[in-house]
């Protein structure tokens, strides 16, 4: 039969656009990174056409020796890369792996305790507008005004007050390291249980480059697809056995209906990858690359929330330039970096506006750049800004100046090359 390029034109170009927005910009949003070709092609395979529900050994439909076989090497790899009992890689995404774990461990209108979005947790931690703000009686903690991090004393106080019968640590902006024993503490105090999702921080805690919550947490969750470099997706770990029957039943039947094979086996794939003594030294890198970026921001005369950073992100604090997220992530774009506005912890700024950007190392250090290139682009940055504060509307000739460094830089390490 006939491939993309004869078949569909539009969706091919479309395809094909995206390879060069991505291989002529540089990439700095921090959930986002570049996936090997390998971990690509397995997506690609006849694996996207098989139905198997249920779990391998155990499944609905006829015919799934061989899926059996990726998805049994996609759960060994995971309990070997995280030192774990239980693993479920079925989940289709980071959202749903929570939505499991929600489902087999509470009632709606129970209560639950997790990061507010705007100090750096995620949608499903008990958001207003998403599902597990509006099911769950959802309290959030946030961090301290002071020093911007999680004030684990306060967090305390609030399980003490409310109860919750699950706490959630974890989220999309902590540039600092989390502290799993402390909350486990708090959770045994109040009796909960105690969700770390490390989504952001998957491949940061599969080299021991941030510590692992394995030993701490009932349960964990994470997206396969930020810095852990696999395909988008989702699972649920823990090292709690009989838990794990309660997980297995609540992705399937109980959420989801036949996984994603070709999902799945990528997922293999990637475990693979990051099983080889090369993750670690990029995920050394991507922390060192994230230090090197935030000092530059520093010196270039913008605050990072908490003074810095531990892992693969950092949130710039645009007010000291007199800048918002919005209008910084749109300049930064015409010049050719992608980054996303944030909010700060406490931001005056609504969130459609700002006071803050996030930017993260993982996909421009698997491209190859190293602390030289981030510290470049650390100037980059601070050029489009500087030109912003001269003219609200943005500096042109600035912008294409940054535009053509920024492309010239690209050249020098493609993608998939
Ligand atoms: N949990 C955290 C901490 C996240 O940062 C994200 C995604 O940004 C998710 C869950 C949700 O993952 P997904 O987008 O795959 O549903």
């Amino acid at each position: 039969s006939r491939g993309l390029s004869e078949s569909d034109e539009a969706v091919e170009q479309a395809a094909q656009e995206e390879f060069h927005r991505q291989n002529t910009q540089i990439e700095l949003i921090a959930s986002e990174n570049i996936v090997s070709k390998a971990v690509m092609q397995a997506q690609g395979t006849v694996l996207t056409n098989k139905y198997a529900e249920g779990y391998p050994g155990r499944r609905y439909y006829g015919g799934c020796e061989f899926v059996d076989k990726a998805e049994a090497l996609a759960i060994e790899r995971a309990k070997q890369l995280f030192g774990c009992e239980y693993v479920n890689v079925q989940p289709h995404s980071g959202a749903q792996a929570n939505g499991a774990v929600f489902m087999a461990l509470l009632q709606p209108g129970d209560t639950i305790l997790g990061m507010s979005l705007d100090a750096g947790g995620h949608l499903t931690h008990g958001a207003r507008p998403a599902q597990s703000g509006k099911w769950f009686n959802a309290v959030q903690y946030g961090v301290s005004q002071e020093t911007q991090r999680i004030d684990y004393d306060a967090v305390e106080a609030l399980a003490v007050e409310v109860q919750p019968k699950l706490i959630i640590a974890g989220g999309s902006a902590i540039p600092r390291e989390i502290d799993f024993a402390r909350f486990r503490q708090i959770a045994d105090k109040v009796g909960a249980y105690l969700m770390v999702d490390m989504a952001h921080i998957a491949g940061l805690v599969a080299t021991g480059a941030h510590p692992s919550p394995m030993s701490h947490a009932h349960v964990v969750t994470t997206t396969t697809h930020k810095t852990l470099r696999g395909p988008r997706g989702g699972m649920i770990l823990s090292n709690d056995l009989e838990l794990g029957k309660k997980f297995n039943s609540a992705v399937f039947p109980g959420l989801q209906g036949g996984p994603l094979m070709h999902v799945i086996a990528a997922k293999a794939v990637a475990f693979g990858e990051a099983l080889q003594p090369e993750f670690k030294t990029y995920i050394q890198q991507v922390v060192d690359n994230a230090r090197a970026l935030a000092s530059v921001m520093v010196e270039r005369g913008c605050d990072i929330v908490t003074g810095g950073t531990d892992t693969h992100l950092m949130l710039v604090d645009l007010r000291p330039k007199g800048l918002k997220g919005n209008q910084v992530e749109e300049a930064l774009e015409r010049a050719g970096i992608t980054c996303n506005k944030n909010g700060i912890p406490f931001d005056p700024e609504k969130p459609m506006v700002t006071s803050g950007i996030r930017l993260g190392t993982p996909a421009g250090t698997t491209r190859g750049f190293g602390e030289e290139e981030f510290r470049l682009i650390g100037h980059l940055i601070s050029d489009v800004l500087d030109g912003l504060v001269a003219n609200p509307e943005g500096d042109a000739t600035v912008e294409a100046n940054v535009k053509a460094q920024v492309e010239a830089l690209c050249l020098r390490f493609p993608l998939y090359n």
